[in-house]
């Protein structure tokens, strides 16, 4: 899928000190397959590539300390961008009731996300919907949505299927103007592929419905195709959003990326399962790091930026090389992370932490972060930097000093000489763990 392929190349650069210009290269040749192979348009393809291409190269990103998330970034960020950067909301209607017409080809889940629409602007936005059954061609089409209507205790009109749809839209509204409903959904029918016959008559309906929201609805499974559906629906149409649906399966991605650059609409909603409640307001951004399997890694990584002094970081860096840490840089550390925020929040966004066993259910004790800091505090700057010289009678004093006991100073001096063998095997062999998040 496209997530795993992304993954593996940026995996590769990751952690990289030095991006060159061909590393770059190199990657955007993959990003590019990458993309191709998840069914996003050529077109869209090209352009992505060039525009996180050049950004990439640039100054900024090269120059960092940590060139190789730098492009991650650019990645992501360009990717937000290409699904419409913000997160687009519903149309609401100066004079209620606000009129959506739902679009699509047959199986998209026009119904279906009728139903789940209601619920959501109910829910959440306090609104009064009202549905319309307009799709007399479907067999049990308007049962369908008689059945949601009644699990969601909302109204839904009908004309049974004999009468003209464009003659259920206009006394639909009626209706939802009358009981004072400041929403109004209507449900239309779909054929299995576009048909100038299914055009015409949903023009028709618009015209009737004059609706504040044409939303077309894609099932998000079917890539490439659901983007050359979305652009002649759009040319006919004019849409004014989209709802991609089933992303909750196993799609590649590609209609969520190319849908928005096709038709210049923005892609309002997302459908996470069959259920009611499962439809989420679309966040390109969201949706960018889900596709690049991140988590909130972009996150985790602009506040290390925000928080560490890049010089002091390559400092720390050569430190760590020729093993001359010691205890008041360890302090040094440990300051700087919490300065970034509560160590729980920062481990739930290293990918692949939460997979991690036991990291999962760790408690951080920030407790025990304030004891460490106490104790090293309490000890000469010679005992810092030469740990080896902390005898009995030192050990009593740092801990009556720190407020701690000498267990306490014990167990600190343990770990620290536990972390320095792990650093000299991390920095001896040259290996890098694997999926490993490197903190600048
Ligand atoms: P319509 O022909 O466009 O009205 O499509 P329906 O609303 O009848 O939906 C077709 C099928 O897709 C139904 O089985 C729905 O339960 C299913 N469906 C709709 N939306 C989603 C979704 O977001 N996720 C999943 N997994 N299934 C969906
Ligand atoms: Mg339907």
């Amino acid at each position: 899928g496209l997530a795993d392929r992304l993954q593996n190349t940026l995996q590769k650069i990751r952690g990289k000190g030095k991006v060159t210009e061909a590393d770059v290269k190199e990657m955007m040749r993959e990003v590019r397959l990458a993309l191709l192979e998840a069914d996003v348009n050529f077109k869209v393809v090209k352009d992505f590539i060039n525009r996180v291409k050049e950004r990439a190269v640039g100054q900024d990103v090269m120059k960092s300390l940590t060139p190789g998330q730098q492009v991650i970034k650019v990645v992501n960020e360009e990717l937000t961008a290409l699904m419409g950067g913000e997160q687009s909301k519903i149309a609401v209607a100066k004079k209620p009731p606000t009129v959506v017409m739902m679009v699509g080809l047959q199986g998209a889940g026009k119904t279906t996300t009728t139903g789940k629409l209601a619920n959501h602007l109910r829910k959440n936005h306090n609104r009064k919907p009202f549905l319309v059954a307009a799709d007399i061609y479907r067999p049990a089409a308007i049962k369908q949505l008689e059945t949601l209507g009644k699990q969601l205790s909302l109204p839904v009109f009908s004309l049974g299927d004999k009468v003209n749809p464009v003659e259920i839209v206009k006394q639909g509204i009626a209706k939802a103007k009358e009981e004072h409903c400041d929403y109004v959904i209507i449900d239309t029918a779909g054929r299995l592929h576009i048909d100038e016959g299914l055009m015409d008559e949903l023009k028709d309906m618009k015209d009737a419905a004059n609706p504040d929201e044409v939303l077309l609805v894609v099932d998000a499974m079917t890539g490439q195709d659901a983007v050359n559906v979305a652009d002649s629906f759009n040319k006919q149409l004019d849409i004014t959003g989209v709802v991609l649906t089933k992303l909750d399966g196993d799609t590649r991605g590609g209609a969520a990326l190319s849908v928005k650059a096709v038709t210049n609409t923005p892609i309002k909603f997302a459908g996470m399962g069959e259920k009611l409640d499962q439809l989420e307001a679309f966040h390109p951004e969201r949706m960018a790091s889900r596709i690049l399997g991140m988590g909130d890694v972009l996150t985790l990584i602009e506040k290390a930026q925000a928080n560490v002094d890049e010089e002091k970081a390559k400092e720390l860096q050569q430190k760590m090389k020729t093993m001359s840490f010691t205890l008041d840089d360890f302090l040094d550390q440990l300051r700087q992370i919490r300065s970034m925020g509560p160590l729980e929040d920062l481990l739930g966004m290293i990918p692949g932490a939460n997979k991690m066993k036991g990291l999962k259910d760790a408690k951080v004790d920030e407790k025990q972060l304030v004891k460490i800091e106490a104790v090293i505090q309490s000890m000469t700057m010679k005992e810092r930097e030469q740990p080896a010289i902390i005898n009995a009678s030192r050990r009593k004093r740092i801990a009556n000093g720190s407020g701690t006991t000498v267990q306490d100073v014990n167990r600190l001096l343990k770990q620290f000489e536990d972390m320095k063998k792990m650093m000299k095997q991390m920095m001896g062999t040259g290996k890098k763990k694997k999926g490993g998040m490197k903190f600048p």
